[in-house]
This record gives structure tokens, sequence and C-alpha cells, in this order.
């Protein structure tokens, strides 16, 4: 796994430095093509300074390309990422469009957080944005409906959810990680 980046965005309005204890992770596509990791963050800092303060939240713990992990904000701190899993998730943003290089990186952090908080590869503990927003947010980073009725990704891209699913259980095991 390459290494963390830390680069934290200032505290304020888009980092309010609320209490955050981790149940779960929510993972997102960022619906940015051809912005790097670096690029989102900076537009998360940008979201404290006029004149973009005051319209729009949007942060999350990760940003992820194919060369950087960048943490923007502590796992310990609450992000706008996901209406309805804010309070309890910590959000990881893949950067588009979604290389396997990408993918593997995200795969790779997903699995360094569910070990280190001793969650499991499962549903109960990795989620699509999709979930949380099926209108507004269908594709985030998969269709949250198409996997619950078993159907693949129509857009037919890495993040097709069964083989996602299955390459996080995979890589978990292969940590020595048992699944029950
Ligand atoms: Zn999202």
């Amino acid at each position: 796994m390459i290494p963390i980046k830390e680069d934290l965005i200032s505290v304020g309005k888009n980092r309010p430095a609320f209490l955050l204890r981790p149940q779960k992770i929510i993972i997102h596509r960022t619906g940015n093509s051809g912005a790097s990791a670096k690029n989102n963050r900076d537009y998360f800092e940008s979201l404290n300074h006029p004149p973009l303060a005051g319209k729009t939240f949007a942060s999350a713990h990760y940003l992820v390309d194919a060369t950087n992990i960048i943490r923007c904000i502590p796992e310990n701190e609450q992000a706008y990422h996901c209406v309805g899993a804010n309070r309890d998730a910590i959000g990881i943003e893949t950067c588009e469009p979604i290389t396997k290089e990408i993918y593997q990186n995200v795969l790779d952090l997903i699995v360094d957080i569910i070990l280190r908080y001793k969650f499991k590869p499962t549903p109960d503990y990795l989620q699509p944005h999709s979930r949380y927003d099926p209108l507004n947010r269908p594709f985030d980073p998969f269709c949250w409906i198409d996997f619950s009725n078993g159907k693949t990704n129509p857009k037919n891209d890495l993040f097709d959810p069964n083989a996602f699913y299955a390459d996080v259980k995979s890589q978990f095991i292969r940590q020595g990680e048992k699944l029950s």
C-alpha cells in the first residue's frame, strides 16, 4: 500500500471538527473526471473561504488517485460526504476516470481501515453513497439497487459491485484475517 499523505483542510465550515466514532465506510466516486486527489482536496478547502464559503458543504476523509492517498479530514472528525451517514462513517472519494491503479489504491485503503477498526469486508461496514441517495447519486460509485437485486454494474467499469466486495474480501483474507 502506498503511504497515506496527510494534507488536512483547515477547520471551518467544511471541517467542523465534530467528533466521529467510525462505524462504517462510505465509498464514492468524485464525478469530477480528470481532477487529482490534490485538486479535490483543494476544492474542499476552497469551500471554507470566499467566494464559495456558505454555498456548498462537501468534504470527505480520503481522496484517492493513481499515486496518492490523501487524508484531508482526520478519521475522528465528521466530514460532509453522505447525508444520512456523516455521523458514523469514514468517506473515501475515488478520483475519475477510475483506472486499475486507482481501484487498487482504494482497495488497499479500505482493507487498512477495516483492519484498524475491526470491521468486516461486508455491506454492513462498506457501503456506496448510492445507498443513501439513490435518486441523485445512483452510480456513486456503483448502483446499490442493482447490487441488492444481484445485477452487475451497467456502467461496466471497475466498480462492479459484486467484483468489488469479492476483491475487498480476498485482500482481507490475504492479510490473514478471518471472515467470521
Ligand atoms: Zn458520493
